[in-house]
């Protein structure tokens, strides 16, 4: 089986889920790097502090500080042990810099699976989350709406949203995605490495088809 593996998509396509899932059934290690980034945010960290305005506005963290800071993580990684990369690269020099990194270690990136969706099916999901600020517990004011407006249903918490899962930000970040990251579906293409899964279908299809790409 394929282990070492690039989950490219726009946020939102299901990116995290698909990684969950992979790590809970093949023991693959789920590096986000927007999480590695929001937990430098937290600890108030120097470069938490740097990147904190670009997480807020949904924009890209600059490709030098996100090559250094990726560049530490690979150091010390335990690469020949396999990786689903979710939210890295999400630019040509990212892509190009990992080749670079992972080639000085023997380790190269077998597979990349991108999970394909419009614009539509993106606002529909995430701009549809909200989740209660005293619970933490998720809505969806289609799929799983709240018996009462705004209210949390366990302990009539406040629901509100993430403040980049509002519908201007989530437009933002498409755009960027589609301009900054779509274009690597093609680097990998080129690479033999790609195989496109339709966001679209259901989280158990979605599955299937990741996990038949990487046998
Ligand atoms: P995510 O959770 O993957 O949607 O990432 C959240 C935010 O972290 C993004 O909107 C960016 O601000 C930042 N970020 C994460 N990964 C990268 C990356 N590879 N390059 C630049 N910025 C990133």
């Amino acid at each position: 089986m394929k282990r070492r593996i690039i989950l490219l998509g726009p946020p939102g396509s299901g990116k995290g889920t698909l990684a969950a899932r992979l790590q809970q059934e093949f023991g693959l290690n789920h590096v986000s790097s927007g999480h590695l980034l929001r937990r430098e945010v937290e600890r108030g960290s120097v470069i938490g502090q740097s990147v904190k305005v670009f997480l807020e506005k949904g924009e890209l963290v600059p490709d030098r500080s996100m090559l250094r800071f990726m560049g530490e993580w690979i150091k010390s990684a335990p690469v020949n042990e396999g990786f689903l990369l979710d939210g890295f690269p999400r630019t040509m020099s990212q892509a190009r810099a990992l080749d670079e990194w992972l080639a000085a270690r023997n380790a190269p990136i077998e597979a990349v699976i991108l999970y394909d969706c419009d614009l539509k099916l993106i606002l529909d999901r995430i701009t549809g989350r909200w989740s209660c600020s005293k619970c933490g517990r998720v809505y969806h004011i289609y799929s799983v709406p709240p018996k009462a407006a705004g209210l949390c249903e366990d302990c009539l918490g406040a629901l509100t949203q993430r403040a980049d899962d509002r519908e201007t930000v989530v437009r933002k970040r498409f755009e960027i995605y589609k301009r900054q990251t779509k274009p690597l579906a093609k680097y990998y293409e080129q690479q033999g490495k790609l195989t496109v899964v339709d966001a679209a279908l259901s989280p158990d299809e979605r599955f299937a088809k990741s996990a038949a790409a990487l046998n």
